[in-house]
């Protein structure tokens, strides 16, 4: 019987992880579909604390899993299928292709996917090469050159406004004619006198440039089917992300978009012992500093609700 199973290695697994491990709870941490969360996606991370000159996003995860690691943490390269409660009041875990095994508590640390737009070639530039889905995370090394963000929700119309503070110039292409956007977003994304609305248009191709950039990309007017063509050195796709919650069950509730509902300011759902940290539950901040919080929070959570029960 584990005291704990972590499920994801992001920012919310690995500090839930440190903390449990040196909590003596000898932690066994499942990496998931990728190992060490979306933060591994990105180049370089510049808002992490005590980083003044920026780290590499898939260091700041490998030394994680070190620290978690260095206190005892346990970890295992494979997938969580599903979880059951037992009437006895534990977890039963099933690993992908592999075994059963049980638990006392289980932190849910699986984060979101932001959805891509399925071009070709796609995942080669994703994270390195001009294409990216996080505003906060790379903006800033889109300094006076002109940038495309992708969607028309709140996300889109945020990232692009974001986008003003750095690039020259900000495209919002969006499918349709009008943002889904809430009104306040919608209006300043629109009335911004730096951002260009191209309406009913999708992208169709990466054309790429030099030194990791973008050069440009395709359009297609959805409506005419004209074709048409940005120079834009980075691609902000804000098209959603999915919450990777599925494989819970009826074991929590979700909102209307799957992200895990937890008792407000607790890292608690509504399964004593279940716990959720991180993205799969907060579409609101998804800050890696955020999910190393809410890591913290759940693991202290696990830890007390261990004691109790002794
Ligand atoms: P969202 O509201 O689901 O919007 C996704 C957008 O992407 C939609 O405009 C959709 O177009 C477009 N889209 C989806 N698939 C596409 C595809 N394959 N190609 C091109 N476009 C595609 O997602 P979100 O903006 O990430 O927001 C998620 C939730 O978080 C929402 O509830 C939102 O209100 C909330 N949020 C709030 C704030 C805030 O209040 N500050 C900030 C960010 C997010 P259609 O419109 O045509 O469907």
């Amino acid at each position: 019987m584990e005291n704990v199973i972590i499920i994801g290695t992001g920012c919310a697994g690995w500090t839930a992880a440190i903390y449990t491990a040196r909590a003596n709870l000898n932690p066994l941490v499942f990496a998931g579909e990728q190992p060490g969360g979306l933060l591994t996606t990105t180049s370089e991370v510049e808002n992490f604390p005590g980083f003044p000159e920026g780290v590499d996003g898939f260091e700041l995860m490998t030394r994680m899993q070190k620290q978690a690691e260095k206190f005892g943490a346990r970890t295992q390269f494979k997938i969580i299928e599903s979880i059951e409660k037992t009437e006895e009041g534990h977890f039963e875990v099933q690993v992908r292709g592999g075994d059963l095994l049980q638990a006392k508590t289980v932190i849910v640390a699986t984060g979101a996917s932001p959805r891509l737009l399925g071009l070709e070639n796609e995942q080669d530039y994703y994270g390195k090469a001009g294409v990216t889905t996080c505003a906060t995370c790379d903006g800033a090394f889109y300094r006076d050159v002109p940038v495309v963000v992708v969607g028309g929700g709140d996300s889109a119309a945020e990232e692009a406004i974001f986008l003003t503070r750095f690039a020259s110039k900000v495209y919002l292409v969006h499918r349709r004619d009008e943002l889904r956007a809430s009104k306040i977003m919608a209006d300043r994304a629109v009335n911004h006198e730096k951002i260009e609305m191209i309406w009913n248009t999708a992208l169709t191709e990466y054309v790429p440039g030099e030194n990791n950039r973008m050069k440009a990309v395709k359009t297609q007017n959805l409506v005419t089917g004209e074709e048409g063509e940005l120079e834009v050195e980075g691609v902000f796709i804000a098209i959603g992300h999915i919450p990777n919650s599925q494989f819970l069950g009826d074991l929590i509730d979700r909102d209307e978009n799957g992200y895990i509902l937890r008792k407000p300011g607790f890292a608690v759902t509504k399964t004593e012992g279940l716990y959720a940290a991180g993205d799969v539950a907060d579409h609101v901040y998804r800050q890696a500093i955020t999910a190393a919080g809410q890591g913290c929070a759940a693991a202290i959570e696990a830890e007390r609700f261990l004691t109790e029960q002794e």
